[in-house]
């Protein structure tokens, strides 16, 4: 597991985050809450906020400014990112269509819609620009973030298109290639259910 304040991204090693039981472990190791906020993931930029645990429906965002409630989004490939603000902890699920929608800006929006505005972002272990290869179509959303494989094919960087929608947020980067790295999941790698989790709270 990758702990920060307030905010945590899991490993292959804690299990499949969408299991109970590894939920109940991570959260004892982090001292948090085990009745966690989660959205249905869908791929869009739709931000739910939340003010206690479960389902908030869908969405790909979640914010809250619940002191001691964590906001998890779950990801296999799928960047998950976690920004922060004062009073106001905000997650968001970004593969290439909810980064090319602007999920992780959505996020903040959110965020300085309740007076809490962001002040720093951080990124965790996602499909990086070795592996994440894309068709044309893919590649034309992000005319900034274009990268190259690892074997020499168009790629997106996620992590790049992130940080340039975020600017000026800072953001930060945590985990590897979810792909070619030891230890992740990876559901482009062998097309695993299981799930990772990025998980935030308010400080
Ligand atoms: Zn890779």
């Amino acid at each position: 597991m990758i702990r920060l304040l307030g905010a945590a991204f899991t490993t292959a090693a804690d299990g499949d985050q969408r299991d109970d039981a590894a939920r109940a472990q991570v959260s004892s190791r982090l001292g948090i809450a085990p009745a966690w906020a989660v959205a249905t993931q869908v791929h869009e930029a739709t931000v739910a906020v939340a003010t206690g645990p479960g389902s908030v429906g869908e969405a790909d965002g979640i914010v809250t400014t619940t002191p001691g409630l964590p906001l998890a989004v779950r990801t296999a490939d799928c960047a998950g990112v976690v920004l922060h603000g004062e009073g106001a902890v905000g997650v968001a699920h970004a593969g290439w269509r909810g980064a090319a929608n602007g999920i992780a800006s959505a996020v903040a929006e959110a965020m300085a819609a309740a007076d809490a505005p962001a002040a720093g972002a951080v990124i965790g272990p996602h499909i990086g620009p070795c592996c994440f290869e894309v068709g044309p179509e893919v590649l034309e959303a992000f005319p900034d973030a274009q990268a190259i494989t690892s074997w020499g094919t168009p790629s997106v960087d996620l992590a790049a298109a992130i940080e340039a929608e975020l600017d000026p947020v800072p953001l930060r980067r945590t985990g590897g290639c979810t792909r070619c790295g030891a230890g992740w999941m990876s559901h482009r790698a062998d097309g695993t259910p299981a799930r990772l989790a990025a998980i935030g709270w308010v400080l």
